[in-house]
């Protein structure tokens, strides 16, 4: 979200068009629904508990407050505070979030108690559009919508109405409530009548304030209904200004707010996905290879401030405590599964892991379910946690849904068989072919996967395991005991294309080695891997006390508002290699020479200040 004194300006640098992939209309590659995957114990499954219980802790009747007293109906809860409080003009945002969450932890966990939730918040929004009767829905009043067509200040009203219209349609899709779909073209048709009064140049300046994924939303819902009205609608929030650029292959990204564009990006692909035309597939295409490939940090984030400040390629000097939104990194995982469903390019599934276990594992609090803002990637700094239940930050919303989908993007299917994309312990109820896929994994604590096939009958099918690009010396697979000859190359799949039988199992090794990945622009600034998981070397909790850990809300949410220091960033002394394992704790380790500082996991740090980047001697 666009917090509001970052301004952006555009400032315009050519770049070589990139590598693309050759256009087809459909995809080839489909995603399993998500309640088709079921998590077994390990560190994914707990964050979704975690997340689970945040989601649920919720009260209803405050979240819908708003919502109530903006259509003239009575309310007695006590307002919610942050940006849901009853004077922030992005109030209701989050409560799409949580219809989208409430969608995601039913379809994931099978949880009643989660679609209850979401039903009843439906229900109570569907009687709030009833009470307005102009299809419009939202917790604060119209007139912004008059001042956004005005120029006149308003911060971001499309972006707010984006997420209760999401929430409604995953509530529809994924947990079957009819009613959500009448609420939300209800919405839709608001949304069209509103549109169709501005001209081209008005709707142009309309898109300039954040609007998150308006044109997405409405793809979905034309993709849902199968009227092809709602895409005319969506196509008035296509941003031809940021798109041009992209689809001539030009990186113009510089200057701008990084998460009001992802979202439009995601909506130029689903239009390609509906319509088939190759623009929208180039566009899509060239961003993500640009800001993935370029202009993102070790952890798979990108965005200093908020903002892309700097030239594609200069990630050195944008190391702060704003780093990293994490809105960004959850709208990135969206786009590469879709580009994974075209192309089947590898490349994607290894970023969609480095950015799932680096960018949204690490980023809620164990004890509480809250959410952070920002992982901060200047040395020295902390996690600053949200207050529980009184933040409510955009990234309180995508972090709700983040943890609430951690089975998707495991597993994808085509026409000859299955990709196998991430190494997480899990169960996939294949309907289609009648199998099930049991993963046995404790990844990354040991650097392994097993695959058990469930069949009533032997069937056909090419079983493809990733094999990612950071895979050491020494990957091998076992079939039911017996060592294979010969193992895919590091950034492609082993596949095996056989007939399967019930218990048949596929143990795959994957060794992990520690890498060091430099900025692009100074190569003596340098992150340290293993595997794919950053390491974050400890530094310690001096000056952390409870005040400082966490944001509460009346104080500031962002470290640098604190006036807090950090610390100087952490200089190896020696040469290559400068980790070396701890023999005694997994997924731990030390510098080889001086004086043995520890680094562990990113994900893992928590209430202690840590650094990602580190100074190498060059
Ligand atoms: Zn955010």
């Amino acid at each position: 979200m666009r917090r509001r004194h970052f301004l952006a300006t555009l400032a315009a640098c050519a770049l070589p068009w990139r590598r693309l992939h050759g256009a087809t209309p459909s995809p080839r590659i489909r995603p399993f629904a998500l309640s088709r995957v079921r998590l077994r114990p390990g560190p994914m499954l707990d964050a979704a508990e975690v997340n689970r219980r945040f989601v649920l802790g919720q009260d209803v009747d405050r979240l819908l407050h708003n919502f109530r007293r903006n259509a003239g109906l009575p309310s007695s809860a006590a307002p919610l505070g942050g940006w849901e409080a009853p004077d922030n003009e992005l109030r209701g945002h989050y409560v799409g979030h949580y219809l989208s969450a409430c969608a995601l932890i039913w379809a994931s966990s099978g949880d009643a108690q989660a679609r209850l939730r979401g039903d009843k918040v439906v229900a109570a929004l569907a009687e709030c559009q009833r009470a307005r009767g102009s299809g419009y829905l939202s917790a604060f009043p119209e007139e912004l919508f008059d001042r956004l067509r005005d120029s006149r200040p308003a911060w971001a009203p499309f972006y707010t109405l984006h997420k209760i219209m999401a929430g409604l349609l995953d509530m529809h899709a994924l947990a079957g409530n009819a009613q959500a779909l009448d609420v939300v073209k209800g919405m839709a048709r608001w949304t069209a009548r509103w549109t169709q009064s501005l001209g081209d140049a008005d709707m142009a300046r309309v898109l300039e304030r954040e609007y998150g994924g308006m044109n997405e939303v409405l793809y979905n819902l034309a993709a849902v209904t199968g009227e092809a009205e709602w895409r005319e609608v969506a196509h008035r929030f296509d941003h031809e200004r940021i798109f041009r650029p992209l689809a001539d292959g030009r990186d113009e990204l510089k200057g701008l707010h990084v998460n009001t564009q992802i979202p439009k990006i995601i909506g130029a692909a689903r239009r390609y996905e509906l319509t088939g035309e190759p623009r929208y597939r180039r566009i899509a295409e060239y961003f993500w290879h640009e800001v993935t490939g370029r202009r993102s940090y070790a952890t798979g984030g990108t965005s200093n401030g908020e903002a892309w400040n700097a030239e594609p390629g200069v990630l050195s000097t944008e190391l702060s405590g704003y780093t990293q939104e994490c809105c960004v990194t959850y709208n990135l995982l969206k786009l590469t599964r879709q580009l994974f469903t075209w192309t089947a390019d590898p490349a994607c599934a290894d970023y969609y892991e480095r950015a799932l276990w680096n960018g949204i594992l690490g980023t809620q609090h164990p004890g509480d379910g809250s959410k952070l803002y920002y992982v901060s990637l200047a040395s020295g700094y902390w996690k600053l946690f949200g207050a529980p239940l009184e933040d409510y930050w955009c990234c309180t919303g995508s972090g709700s849904e983040s943890f609430a989908k951690l089975g998707d993007s495991i597993y994808f299917s085509d026409d000859d068989g299955l990709y196998v994309n991430l190494f997480i312990a899990s169960e996939l109820t294949w309907t289609e072919r009648g199998v099930t896929v049991i993963q046995d994994t404790r990844f990354p604590a040991e650097p392994r996967t097993s695959l058990t096939i469930k069949s009533p009958r032997p069937i056909g099918f090419a079983l493809r395991v990733r094999v990612p690009a950071w895979t050491a010396r020494g990957g091998s697979a076992r079939l039911n005991g017996k060592p294979l000859d010969g193992f895919a190359a590091p950034g492609g799949y082993l596949v095996l294309d056989r007939i399967w039988r019930d218990g048949d199992r596929l143990d795959v090794a994957l060794p992990m080695a520690v890498s060091a990945s430099p900025t692009p622009d100074d190569p003596s600034v340098q992150a340290m891997l293993y595997g794919p998981l950053v390491l974050a070397v400890r530094m310690g909790s001096a000056g952390l006390g409870p005040g400082i850990l966490r944001a509460e809300p009346t104080r500031p949410r962002t470290i640098p508002e604190y006036k807090a220091e950090g610390l100087p960033m952490l200089a190896l002394a020696g040469r290559a290699p400068w980790l070396v394992a701890d023999g005694n704790k997994p997924l731990t380790f030390h510098t080889a020479a001086g004086d043995r500082r520890e680094f562990v996991p990113l994900y893992q740090i928590l209430d202690e200040r840590y650094g990602v980047y580190v100074k190498v001697p060059t």
